[in-house]
This record gives C-alpha cells, structure tokens and sequence, in this order.
C-alpha cells in the first residue's frame, strides 16, 4: 500500500506538507545572511513558545534530540559531584536521572508511583531539609510521556520558593513544549528542553533549549565535561547570526515554517485543539470501560494517553496488531508499564476527525483481540464530544 496513515505515537508526530517541504531545501551558505534571515525568527518564535521574555535569557538551537539537550543543559551549568534533586515516576524522568548520574553527578530521587506526577510536597520537603545548599538543581519532567501524566512546575517552583531554596530549576518539556502552556518566565524555568518531533511538527534532529539569565550565568562556574555542547560556543558564534559549527539548515527552515504555522493558528487556540482531541480520547476510554494510566484528572496529559490493559490481556498486542493488520503506529508501554498500557499520542498536526480513525483502530484491534470492549462505543463517545464542541471556523475550514 502506497497510502500512509497518520501516526498515533506520541513523537515523532504527523508532519504537515509545507513542513516537510520546508526541510527538504536546496543548500545555502550558513554562514550567510540568508541563514541568519531564517534563524532568528525561528528562535525568536521558540521564545514566545516557550513563554520566555522577547530578549532576556538565551534560546539554543542544537543539531541534537532531547537526550542530548538535557546533556547540554546539565553539563553546561553544574560540576562533577554536585547534587541534583529528582523524581522518578516514569521512564523518561528515569533516563534523565541515569544521564546525571553518568556524568558523576550526586542525584537525589524522589520516587513516586508510575502514574503520578511530580512530588512537589516531597521535593519542597527535601529542599527545605538541604538547609546548606548543597543541591544544585531541580530536576523535573512537565509530561512523562510514558504514562501520560503532566506535572504542576509552577507547583514545584512555588515549592522551591518556600523553602528559599537557590537551585536551579530544569524542565523536559520534549512532549509538552508547543502543545500544551509553557511559561518559563512566570514559572520561574532556569532551564526547558524541547525536541523538535513533538510539538514543533518536525523531523528528529533539533534540541531546542530556553535559558534564564541565571541559568547563562551558572555556565561561567560549572566545569562538567563537554566540548560539542559547550553552549559558550554556540552563544559566541549566535552573535554573529551563526554556529559553531554547521548547522542542519533544512531543518531549522522546517522550524521556522513550524513557528509561522503555530502563529497563524494562535498559541492560545493550538493548547485548545490539543485539550479538545484529548478530551475526546478520554471519553473513548471511558465508553470502552478503561481507564488511563494517570492517577488523576489533574494529571491528565493533553499530548498523549497511556491506556491501561483490561486484566488478563497485554497493551502491546493491540500496538503489534495495529501496526501488522491496520497499518497504524499507537506507542507500547515502556519500563514499569511494560505490556500493561498502550500509548495513544495526541499531539502536534492533528484533527478531530484524524483522531477519530486511531480510536476506530484502536477499538478493532482491541475486538480482534478479545478485549471486553464493544466495537463502537469508543468512537460514538469520542463523536458525541467533538460533534456538541466543533469550532465555527473548523467547519468552515
Ligand atoms: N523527554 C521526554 C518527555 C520524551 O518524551 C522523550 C522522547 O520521547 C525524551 C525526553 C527523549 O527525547 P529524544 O528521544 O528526542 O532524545
């Protein structure tokens, strides 16, 4: 079959047209000025989307994934031995902290149940204990994608105010940046980590990062190893419009066109799509009789849905079979929810309708599969939601 179907996983997500289009360029000159006249409306969009002043702080555009921004953003501003406060409560916050600790860093973990979000009491209570400082900075991941939970950062950040704690404050934001409210400056963020497959609508290959001034400052005393991802580098060469090195022009063509198209929707309006599509999904889950991996309302994540398995039977038979008998990609369950959830990403170019034939494929596999779930219940819910909250201009559009 030469047809594609649209994915369900959360990242890489859907590209649309003029996205990839814009990524597949004839070559220029990056030491131009027509690099330049691409890149800095690029990064001046990542600020606003990243809710940071229009010139305070820094934004760094790496040829990286977010793996290697959270490298970039722990080796740039802290030194062998020193602490690091953490929660674990999912795999990527897990990967996270396994990073630091590779790099020699003293991590401290607050554990939390998979399907929780971020301990902010638990981390306020530990930074209030650290009376000498000896924490450097506080880690947290705003969406665990491999449950589907979204933590409260300006919850943590006002847990770090009233213990008067100084550290640092990192966010991964890879399956929330773009897609759901960021706001580095009222959150207090000294640090975000974006991905340019998620939210950005683009192929993997940009790390995208947002610092504060203070987070700038932390680079002139921190002495972690690092050479490729010196950002001092990157700053000292920005100046003059460019890199230090040569930079993955087609893809940053790409996020600039990514910028342009989540400015004409409306930030605003892109969070509301993303809510609305989501909301959908979960009164699908709830017509199958299931229930999602996150604990609670609150936590739920509006990028994707980890979908926990009925008893008895195993979430990524429902991902192999899509994937063999339908043609369609849902996520597996990662680490501790190995086999007990499947993953249904919600994110980036996406419709109502779109969404609809996941959950259609999702509902015949759980069918094919025996699942106590009755074919169709899933979709009339999800039906029912975006038929009585359809926007005006959708239709016409
Ligand atoms: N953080 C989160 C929350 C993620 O979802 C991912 C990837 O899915 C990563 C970090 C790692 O990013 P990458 O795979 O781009 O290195």
């Amino acid at each position: 079959m030469s047809f594609q179907n649209p994915v369900f996983i959360p990242g890489p997500t859907n590209m649309p047209e003029v996205i990839r289009k814009a990524c597949d360029m004839p070559t220029i000159d990056h030491r131009s000025p027509s690099f330049a006249q691409m890149f800095r409306p690029a990064a001046a969009g990542v600020r606003e989307v990243l809710g940071m002043s229009p010139t305070a702080g820094e934004v760094l555009i790496l040829p990286a994934t977010g793996t290697g921004g959270w490298e970039a953003a722990i080796t740039n501003t802290l030194s062998p031995g020193d602490r690091v406060l953490a929660a674990r409560h999912g795999m990527f916050s897990q990967r996270w902290i396994d990073l630091c600790r590779r790099h020699g860093l003293d991590v401290q973990v607050i554990e939390a149940p998979w399907g929780e979000g971020c301990p902010v009491q638990a981390m306020g209570e530990a930074l209030a204990a650290d009376r000498e400082h000896r924490i450097r900075a506080v880690l947290a991941t705003h969406n665990e994608t491999a449950t589907g939970v979204l933590s409260d950062i300006a919850g943590l950040r006002r847990a770090m105010d009233g213990a008067a704690h100084p550290a640092l404050l990192m966010v991964d934001g890879v399956s929330s940046i773009g897609s759901v409210p960021f706001e580095m400056v009222s959150w207090g963020v000294d640090i975000a980590v974006a991905g340019s497959q998620k939210g950005f609508m683009l192929p993997a290959g940009l790390a995208i990062l947002g610092l504060s001034p203070r987070a700038v400052k932390a680079m002139e005393g921190a002495n972690l190893r690092r050479a490729y991802f010196d950002l001092r580098d990157m700053l000292n060469s920005y100046s003059g419009g460019g890199y230090p090195f040569t930079p993955p022009v087609g893809l940053i063509n790409g996020l600039a066109v990514s910028i342009e198209m989540l400015k004409a929707e409306g930030l605003e309006n892109v969070y509301a799509r993303h809510h609305r599509i989501a909301e959908g999904v979960r009164r699908a889950i709830a017509a199958w009789g299931l229930r999602p991996c996150a604990a609670r309302p609150a936590l739920y994540s509006n990028t994707v849905t980890a979908v926990v398995a009925p008893e008895g039977f195993n979430g990524t038979d429902v991902v192999t079979l899509a994937a063999s008998k339908y043609g369609v990609a849902f996520g597996v369950g990662l680490g501790e929810v190995a086999g007990k959830v499947f993953r249904i990403g919600h994110l980036g170019s996406l419709t109502d309708v779109m969404m609809l034939s996941g959950l259609a494929t999702a509902e015949m596999c759980m069918a094919d599969l025996g699942w106590p779930v009755a074919p169709g219940s899933g979709v009339a819910a999800a039906q029912e939601y975006y038929r009585s909250t359809a926007l005006e201009e959708q239709r016409v559009a």
